[in-house]
């Protein structure tokens, strides 16, 4: 069997033009821009290339883009406060906050401090409650969500776009952090997937990663996740972003698993380009609640 490729980059290209198309609407109706502002302490070189990749992404489809960067001896009272004045930016609509933060800093505290109607990236308590509470999907409404992780959602709209059927279905996430793994778990929950999430003390993991009917990776370890792993015919989502040899590849064995899977996300052109759309798109529905 080959797994037919879920092409992310295509989708994101797609999604772009919505966007697009969204963003004149917008600022005619309303003679803003919407914008958003990315804050990063110290020279960590992938943190500052993805400010880089955010920015060229960002400036390209018109949504405006404010980097403000501390250096690595920033203190935590002087990020916080970073965060605070761009709380209190009319001119701001989105905020972001990038990982990893100089050492001795306590990253939980500076996303606490962020307004939770500008937490684009969904790291504020208060969106990842509203996630974890929101109503499985054909339910009446319960809490709703404030903003999802940009990355996880965007592994989401590619099972969405692709319409693969996720009711019912066992799904396997592999990683439990905090802004890939576990909401990934959260979603496939409340679009009514049976899903179990494993992690580094998960028993007999490629036992569990057989009876997935999607399995998703999320773990930061090259190919780690091999092709006798997958069920035949399964659909596989690769959030991974790993470099070996100077090459990107994901947590999955891509080779072993297009032999296996029935769909199957590549690395790079899977989730990758749709983690920033997705972020815009969540930038929109910022700027689109702070004008009522
Ligand atoms: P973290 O390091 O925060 O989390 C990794 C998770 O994997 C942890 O839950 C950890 O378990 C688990 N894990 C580690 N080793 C094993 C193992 N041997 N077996 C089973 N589970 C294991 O990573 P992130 O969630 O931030 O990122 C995951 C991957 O996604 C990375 O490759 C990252 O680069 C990529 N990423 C991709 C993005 C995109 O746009 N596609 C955006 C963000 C990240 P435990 O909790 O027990 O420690």
């Amino acid at each position: 069997m080959t797994a037919t490729i879920l092409n992310g980059r295509e989708l994101a290209n797609e999604i772009q033009n919505e966007i697009r198309a969204e963003l004149s609407n917008f600022i005619e109706q309303h003679g803003i821009t919407p914008t958003a502002a990315v804050v990063r302490a110290g020279d960590d070189p992938a943190s500052v290339s993805y400010a880089r990749s955010l920015e060229r992404s960002f400036s390209k489809l018109g949504v405006g883009f404010q980097l403000h960067t501390l250096p690595e001896s920033a203190t935590q009272d002087e990020i916080v406060a970073t965060v605070a004045r761009l709380n209190g930016d009319l001119a701001v609509h989105g905020i972001m906050i990038q990982e990893p933060l100089p050492k001795g800093i306590d990253e939980a505290a500076v996303k606490g401090a962020l307004s939770p109607d500008k937490d684009v990236d969904g790291v504020h308590p208060l969106n990842t409650g509203r996630l974890a509470q929101a109503a499985p999907t054909g339910r009446p409404a319960g809490v709703e969500p404030f903003f999802i992780p940009a990355t996880p959602a965007g592994g989401l709209e590619i099972l969405r776009r692709y319409a693969i059927e996720l009711q019912g279905k066992l799904a396997v996430v592999v990683g439990r952090s905090t802004i890939v793994g576990k909401p990934m778990a959260l979603l496939l929950l409340r679009e009514n997937a049976t899903v179990i999430m494993c992690h580094s003390r998960t028993q007999g993991l490629p036992d569990v990663c057989r009876t997935a009917d999607i399995l998703c990776g999320a773990v930061g370890r090259a190919r780690m996740i091999k092709g006798d792993w997958i069920k035949p015919g399964a659909t596989v989502i690769d959030f991974g972003i790993n470099f070996v040899d100077s090459q990107m590849c994901g947590d999955v064995d891509f080779e072993q698993a297009v032999e296996v899977a029935g769909m199957i996300t590549p690395v790079p052109g899977g989730t990758g380009p749709m983690t920033s759309v997705m972020l815009m798109k969540n930038v929109l529905q910022a700027v689109r609640r702070q004008v009522g």
